[in-house]
C-alpha cells in the first residue's frame, strides 16, 4: 500500500500535511531523516507511516511515559498494533509484549529512554526484526535544548547492538542550529537528510501585552472565552497556584500542573484538562510536551517565556486542528529580573548560563520588537523568506510612523561618551538626569548629554531604547547583566546616514476626574469599618485608594483589584462594605460607566489613520490625533467612531489649543446649543471670564438656566480657540 492509501485507510485523513510525504518516503527508502516541524505539523504520522510501509518493527523512542499510552491507544484505535514499554508496566506484562514482537504481532513499539540503560532489555529485544528507531522530541539530546534528558544520550549506543540495521528518524520542533547539529552529531545519523519545514503556523494570532493587570486581563479572557480550552502559563509554581486559585473561586473550571505536584496529581489534572472535565489549564513550563489535544483554543502567557524555543513551542499547543487560535504574551519588564534569577538558579554550568541569558535576550527583542511578531520567531530559526503575517498585533494595529532620529542621536551619543560598558538603566539616569550616587561616582553627570533626555518617563525611555536594541540601532552583551555597546548601524545613525522611523501604536488618553460627592460617601464607610474594627481609618484605606475607587468606579471583585492599594486581602475583607455603595451611587446618578472600555481597550483602531500630520520627532498624541479627525467629521461622529464621552473629547480640544494657540479649522458641533444658549452663555462669560467651567455653570443657574456642560464648552471652544475665518 502506498502512503497515501495507507494515510486514508488507517487515519482517515486525505491529504499529507507540508513535508510528510516526503519525510516518509526517505525513512522508507532507509535514508536517516531527521525532520524539523512545528509543534501540531504532524510528526507522529511519519513515523508510523514509515512503519507500516517497512517489514518488521518501528522503536519509538519518547521522552513521556505519561503520554504513551494515549499514542498508543489512540493508534490501536486505528488498527495498528501498537504497545509500550515502560516503568507502569511490571515484568510479565513486557515478557508478553516482547513474546507477541518476537511473533511479529507488534508494528510499533514505544519505549522511555531510560529503559535503554537495562542490559537486560536490550538482549532482549537486540535480535528483533526492527526496521526503524524512531526518536520524537529529538531535542532532549541536546545540552543547548530546553528540555535536555541525560538517557537520550545512550540512544546511539542501543541502535549500534541492534543486529537489523535500522533506519534512524529523529523529529523535533526546536531549529536552532546548536541543537539541529547536536541531533546529527550525538545521535550518529548516517548521511541524514534535513528536513525543516516552513515553521509558521497560520491559524495561531499571536498578542503582545504591555503594562496592563494581569489578574484582570486573565479574569476577563476566560469570561468572554467560557467554552474553550485554554492553558494558562506562568514562570512559577507559586503564580501557578494563585492564578488557579483565583479562577477557582470565580467557580471556572481549571487545573493546574507543575513539578510540586505528585505524580498521581499530575497525571489526573492533565487528564481532566484533555478530557475537557476543565477548559483551562495554569501550568508551568512542565506541562505540556507531547499532549496532543486538537482543540486548545488559547494559550495565554502570564510571564515572559525564557526563549523563543520554549515559546514557540508552548503556543504551538494551541490549534493542532488547524483552527484559529489565540496566544496572548502578558509581559511586565519584572519578568526579565524573574527570568535571570530562574537562569541561575537552575542552571550551574556558566556556559549554559551565558547560552540561556543569550536566549533571553532574544526573547527581550521580541515582546519589543515593532514589526510582525512572527517574522520575528521565523527570522530566529532561519526561515528568513518570511515578511508578514498579518495575523498578530503589530500587523494588525494602527500605527503611526515616527521620525525618532533626534532621540536616537541623543541615546546613542550619550553611549558613546559614556565611554566605559554600562547598562540600559545607568544609561537612563545619565539621559534623566538622574542624582544617584552611581552617577556620580564615575562622573557621568559631567558629560553633555547628562539630563538631555529629561522630559521622558523612564518606562517611557527604557521602552525606547528596547526597540532600538530589537531592531539592532544597538547592541547588548549576552550576560546576567548585560552591558549596551553601539555596532555600525549606530555610527551612521550618528552620523546622519541614516533615519530612524518607529511604528508607534495609537493610544488614548483618557482623562478621568474624581468625584467628590462619592469621596465623601466612600470616607464615611470608612470611618464605619474603622470603628468595628477598631484601628485607624488609613488602615482600612489611604485616601488615595478611596480617591482611585471616586474616579474608576468599581462594581465588582475585578474591578475593585484594579483599584491603588486592594489587594486580595483586603479584596476579601472590605468588598461587601465598599462595592455595594459604589453601585448604588452610579444607580442613583445615572453615571456613564462607558469610560471603563475605555480603559480596557488601551490601543484605538482606526479604519483610516490620518497620517497627514507632520512628524517632528514628537510622538502622536492622542489629542492631535482626535482633532485630526474633527478636520473631517463632526463632533458626535468622532465620539461615536471611538466610543469615547464628550467631555474627553472637549478635554483633547482644550490641550490641543494649549499646546498649539489657535486651532486654524473649522470644527463642526453640528447644533450642540441654540443661539440662545450662546448668548447667554457669552453674557457670562464677559462678565467673569472662560477659565473655569464651573462658576459658569453656576452663575447661569442663579439666572434660572440649566444648560449642560458640554454646551458651555462647545461655545468657549468655538468663540475662543477656533480661529474666525
Ligand atoms: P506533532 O508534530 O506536534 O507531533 P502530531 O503528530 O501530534 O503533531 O499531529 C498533530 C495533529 O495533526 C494530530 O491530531 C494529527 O492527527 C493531525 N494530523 C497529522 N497529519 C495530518 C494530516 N495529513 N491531515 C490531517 N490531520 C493531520
Ligand atoms: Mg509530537
Ligand atoms: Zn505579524
Amino acid at each position: 500500500m502506498n502512503a497515501n492509501n495507507i494515510l486514508k485507510k488507517y487515519f482517515g485523513y486525505d491529504s499529507f500535511r507540508k513535508g510528510q510525504e516526503e519525510i516518509i518516503t526517505k525513512i522508507v527508502e532507509k535514508n536517516d531523516t531527521l525532520a524539523i516541524m512545528p509543534t501540531g505539523g504532524g510528526k507522529s504520522i511519519c513515523y508510523q507511516i514509515s512503519s507500516l510501509m517497512l517489514d518488521g518493527i518501528t522503536i519509538v523512542i519518547s521522552p513521556l511515559i505519561s503520554l504513551m499510552k494515549d499514542q498508543v491507544d489512540s493508534i490501536n484505535e486505528n488498527g495498528i498494533k501498537a504497545y509500550y514499554i515502560n516503568s507502569s508496566l511490571d515484568n510479565f506484562e513486557i515478557q508478553d509484549i516482547l513474546n507477541e514482537a518476537n511473533m511479529g504481532n507488534v508494528k510499533i513499539l514505544y519505549i522511555a529512554p531510560e529503559r535503554l540503560k537495562s542490559n537486560e532489555f536490550i538482549s532482549q529485544i537486540k535480535n528483533l526484526n526492527i526496521s526503524q528507531i524512531a526518536i520524537d522530541e529529538a531535542h532532549c539530546v541536546s545540552q543547548w535544548g530546553h528540555d535536555f534528558r541525560p538517557s537520550y544520550t545512550d540512544i546511539r549506543n542501543f541502535i549500534d547492538i541492534i543486529n537489523s540495521n535500522p533506519v534512524v528518524s529523529a523529529f523535533t520542533a526546536t531549529a536552532t542550529k546548536e541543537v539541529k547539529e547536536d541531533i546529527v552529531k550525538i545521535l550518529k545519523l548516517k548521511n541524514p537528510k534535513v528536513y525543516s519545514f516552513g515553521f509558521d503556523r497560520e491559524n495561531l494570532s499571536i498578542e503582545v501585552l504591555k503594562g496592563i493587570n494581569k489578574k484582570n486581563y486573565i479574569l476577563d479572557y476566560v469570561k468572554n472565552n467560557k467554552d474553550k480550552s485554554g492553558i494558562i502559563y506562568c514562570a512559577t509554581r507559586k503564580e501557578v497556584e494563585s492564578i488557579s486559585e483565583i479562577l477557582n473561586s470565580n467557580h471556572y473550571d481549571v487545573t493546574k500542573y507543575h513539578g510540586g505536584l505528585n505524580n498521581l496529581e499530575r497525571q489526573t489534572n492533565q487528564e481532566d484538562f484533555v478530557y475537557d472535565r476543565k477548559s483551562i489549564m495554569v501550568a508551568t513550563n512542565a506541562f505540556g510536551m507531547g499532549i496532543d489535544k486538537p482543540d486548545i483554543r488559547y494559550i495565554i502567557h502570564n510571564n515572559l517565556p525564557s526563549n523563543i524555543e520554549a515559546y514557540y513551542q508552548e503556543i504551538g499547543r494551541a490549534g493542532r486542528d488547524n483552527l484559529d487560535s489565540e496566544c496572548i504574551l502578558l509581559y511586565d519588564s519584572k519578568d526579565i529580573v524573574l527570568q535571570k534569577y530562574l537562569i541561575e538558579s537552575s542552571i550551574s554550568n556558566p556556559l549554559r548560563q551565558e547560552d540561556q541569558f543569550k536566549k533571553l535576550k532574544f526573547m527581550n527583542e521580541f515582546v519589543h520588537s515593532v514589526d510582525c511578531y512572527k517574522k520575528y520567531i521565523l527570522d530566529y530559526f532561519g526561515q528568513d523568506d518570511f515578511t508578514k503575517c498579518n495575523n498578530c498585533s503589530n500587523c494588525n494595529e494602527d500605527y503611526e510612523v515616527i521620525d525618532r532620529t533626534m532621540d536616537a542621536k541623543k541615546v546613542l551619543s550619550c553611549i558613546y561618551r559614556m565611554k566605559k560598558p554600562y547598562g540600559v538603566n545607568m544609561i537612563i539616569d545619565v539621559l534623566r538626569g538622574s542624582k544617584n550616587k552611581k552617577v556620580f561616582d564615575f562622573n557621568l553627570e559631567k558629560l553633555s548629554t547628562y539630563n538631555i533626555m529629561n522630559d521622558y518617563s523612564k518606562e517611557d525611555l527604557k521602552e525606547f531604547i528596547n526597540i532600538l536594541l530589537s531592531l539592532k540601532y544597538l547592541e547588548q552583551t549576552n550576560s546576567k547583566f548585560p552591558t549596551v555597546f553601539l555596532n555600525q548601524i549606530s555610527i551612521d545613525i550618528l552620523k546622519g546616514n541614516m533615519e530612524v522611523l518607529i511604528k508607534q501604536k495609537l493610544k488614548k488618553e483618557i482623562v478621568l476626574e474624581e468625584n467628590n460627592s462619592l469621596l465623601d460617601i466612600l470616607k464615611g464607610i470608612r470611618m464605619e469599618v474603622a470603628r468595628e474594627n477598631k484601628v485607624p481609618p488609613y488602615m482600612i484605606f489611604s485616601d488615595i485608594s478611596l480617591k482611585d475607587m471616586s474616579i474608576k468606579l468599581p462594581v465588582d471583585e475585578a474591578e475593585f483589584l484594579e483599584i491603588n492599594g486592594v489587594g486580595e486581602q483586603k479584596l476579601q475583607k472590605y468588598k461587601d462594605k465598599f462595592l455595594p455603595v459604589i453601585n448604588k451611587y452610579i444607580e442613583d446618578n445615572e453615571i456613564d460607566c462607558s469610560f471603563k472600555d475605555e480603559m480596557k481597550i488601551k490601543n484605538i483602531k482606526t479604519t483610516n489613520p490620518k497620517k497627514e500630520k507632520k512628524s517632528d520627532g514628537k510622538k502622536q498624541k492622542a489629542f492631535e490625533f482626535y482633532l485630526n479627525e474633527l478636520k473631517t467629521k463632526d463632533f458626535y461622529s468622532v465620539i461615536e467612531e471611538y466610543q469615547i464621552q464628550e467631555r474627553t473629547l472637549f478635554n483633547h480640544i482644550f490641550t490641543y489649543f494649549k499646546e498649539y494657540g489657535e486651532i486654524d479649522f473649522d470644527i463642526d458641533f453640528k447644533d450642540l446649543y441654540t443661539d440662545e444658549e450662546q448668548s447667554l452663555i457669552l453674557d457670562v462669560i464677559d462678565k467673569i471670564g472662560f477659565e473655569k467651567l464651573r462658576p459658569i455653570k453656576e452663575e447661569l443657574e442663579k439666572l434660572n438656566y440649566d444648560i449642560e456642560y458640554p454646551k458651555i464648552q462647545a461655545v468657549i471652544a468655538k468663540e475662543f480657540y477656533i480661529k474666525k475665518k
